[in-house]
C-alpha cells in the first residue's frame, strides 16, 4: 500500500496526534524479547474465567442471541447489576440508573464526554492509571495532574481545594481507588472529608472504582454512596471476575443524566456485545464466592511479595487494595526510574513498569503486579535476589 497523501496526513486530528500510545504497553513490548524473563507488569488477573461463566456464554451463542440487543444493555444485567451494587456497597440504583458500557475503558470515555466540553480542565490525581488524561487529550479537555506523593498518594481536602481555587476550569475530578498503581485506598473519614469540598465546588466526580473488590482490611465506601447526584460510578467484571476479554463494564449515576450518557455510548459503540453480557450476568448472579477465593489469594501473594521484598531491602507504598506494589527504587541508584526497571529486566530478568508511566511523582518509583502465580512471584525473588549479590559482589 502507498503512503497516505501528504494533504491528507496533515488533517490527521490535532488531540489525536498529540496522543502519546500507552507507556506501561510500550514498556511492556519492549522487555517481553529478552529471553527467559519473568513479567509482573500488567494489571489483569492470571485466573481462569469461570466454568459456570464461560457456559452462560456458550449457551448464549447457541440459543442464537444474535442480534442487536438493546442501547444501554440487556435489561437483565442491568437489573443484576443494581441488586450487585445494594448487595455489595450499599448503593440505591435502579436497574435504569445502570448503562452497560465496553470494559470500564469505554465508561471512562462515555463519562468524560459527557460532562466535560472541549478546553474544560479535569483534574486528576497521580500517579495513576494512564487512560484518564490520555482521554482528556482526545476530547481536548485539559488535565491537571494533581502530584498525591507528599500526601501518601491520596487525594486531602486541602490539596483539593487548593487545586479547584488555582483552577477554576476544573469541572469534574477523577478518582480511582483502590488506585492502579500504588494500592491506597479511601476510608470513609477521608471520603466524607473530599465530599465537603465537592459539594461546595459544583464538580462532577468521575469514581472508577474496578479494584473495589480487592480491598483488603476495611469495607470498600463507594464514593456513589456519599455524594450520588454529582457521582458517575464505574466499575466492571474486568478484574473481580478475571474476565478482561470480555469487555463489560459499566457506568452508574444519577437517572436524569442517563440519557446524556447513553448517547453518547450508542454513537460510539452500538451496543456491547450478546455473548459477553450473558457471561456478566452469570459472573454478576453468581460469582461473589469466586470473588472472595481469588482475593484471599491475592492477598497471600500480597503478604508473600511484601516479606520478600522487605528482606531484600526495598520500600514500597504499604498496599491496603487491587494487585500492585508501588515500589521504591534503591536511593543509590543513580538513574531514573525508567532505567531502574530497565536495569531489573536486562540485568534479574524481571519486569515491572516505571513509575513514571503513572505521571508525576511516578519518579523513583516502578509497579510491579503480583497477579501472578505464586511460582512466578517465588521466581521473580530468586532473580531479583541473585541479582543483589552480583551486584554487592562486584
Ligand atoms: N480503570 C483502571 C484503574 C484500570 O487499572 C484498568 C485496567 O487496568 C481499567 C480501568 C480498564 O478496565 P477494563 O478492562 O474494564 O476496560
Amino acid at each position: 500500500m502507498p503512503n497516505v497523501d501528504p494533504r491528507c496526513i496533515t488533517q490527521i486530528n490535532r488531540d489525536v496526534q498529540k496522543l502519546e500510545p500507552s507507556a506501561i504497553r510500550a514498556f511492556d513490548i519492549q522487555v517481553s524479547s529478552i529471553p527467559g524473563i519473568t513479567k509482573l507488569t500488567l494489571g489483569e488477573p492470571d485466573f481462569d474465567t469461570a466454568a459456570h461463566v464461560k457456559e452462560a456464554g456458550i449457551n448464549d451463542i447457541a440459543t442464537n442471541d444474535s442480534h442487536y440487543g438493546a442501547t444501554a444493555g440487556k435489561p437483565e444485567l442491568r437489573k443484576v447489576i443494581a441488586e450487585y451494587l445494594q448487595r455489595h456497597f450499599d448503593l440505591n440504583y435502579t436497574a435504569d440508573e445502570v448503562l452497560i458500557t465496553v470494559g470500564a475503558t469505554e465508561a471512562i470515555t462515555v463519562a468524560m464526554k459527557t460532562v466535560l466540553n472541549p478546553g474544560d480542565s479535569v483534574l486528576i490525581p497521580t500517579p495513576v492509571y494512564s487512560a484518564y488524561n490520555a482521554v482528556a487529550t482526545m476530547l481536548g479537555v485539559k488535565s491537571v495532574l494533581l502530584n498525591t506523593s507528599p500526601t501518601a498518594f491520596k487525594l486531602t481536602p486541602i490539596t483539593l481545594k487548593a487545586a479547584l481555587d488555582a483552577n477554576p476550569g476544573i469541572k469534574a475530578l477523577i478518582l480511582n481507588y483502590p488506585s492502579n498503581p500504588t494500592g491506597v485506598t479511601y476510608s470513609k473519614t477521608e471520603l466524607e472529608e473530599l465530599v465537603q469540598v465537592i459539594k461546595q465546588s459544583g464538580i462532577w466526580v468521575i469514581s472508577d472504582e474496578i479494584y473495589a473488590e480487592l480491598t483488603y482490611e476495611k469495607q470498600h465506601t463507594s464514593f456513589a454512596k456519599l455524594l450520588p447526584e454529582q457521582t458517575i460510578y464505574i466499575n466492571g467484571v474486568s478484574k473481580a471476575y478475571a474476565m478482561t476479554g470480555y469487555r463489560v463494564g459499566y457506568i452508574a449515576g444519577p437517572a436524569d443524566l442517563m440519557p446524556f450518557l447513553t448517547k453518547v455510548h450508542q454513537f460510539m459503540v452500538t451496543v456491547v456485545p450478546n455473548v459477553t453480557q450473558a457471561a456478566a450476568i452469570e459472573a454478576i448472579s453468581n460469582g461473589d464466592a469466586e470473588i472472595d477465593k481469588m482475593r484471599e489469594i491475592y492477598h497471600q501473594r500480597q503478604q508473600f511479595m511484601k516479606y520478600a521484598l522487605n528482606k531484600l531491602g526495598y520500600e514500597f507504598v504499604e498496599p491496603r487494595g487491587a494487585f500492585y506494589l508501588f515500589i521504591q527504587i534503591p536511593t543509590d541508584f543513580v538513574g531514573d526510574s525508567f532505567a531502574y526497571a530497565l536495569e531489573l529486566a536486562q540485568e534479574a530478568g524481571v519486569a515491572v513498569i516505571p513509575g513514571t508511566a503513572f505521571g508525576p511523582g511516578g519518579e523513583r518509583y516502578v509497579r510491579l503486579s503480583y497477579a501472578a502465580s505464586m511460582e512466578k512471584l517465588n521466581l521473580a525473588i530468586e532473580k531479583i535476589t541473585k541479582y543483589q549479590e552480583e551486584i554487592k559482589s562486584e
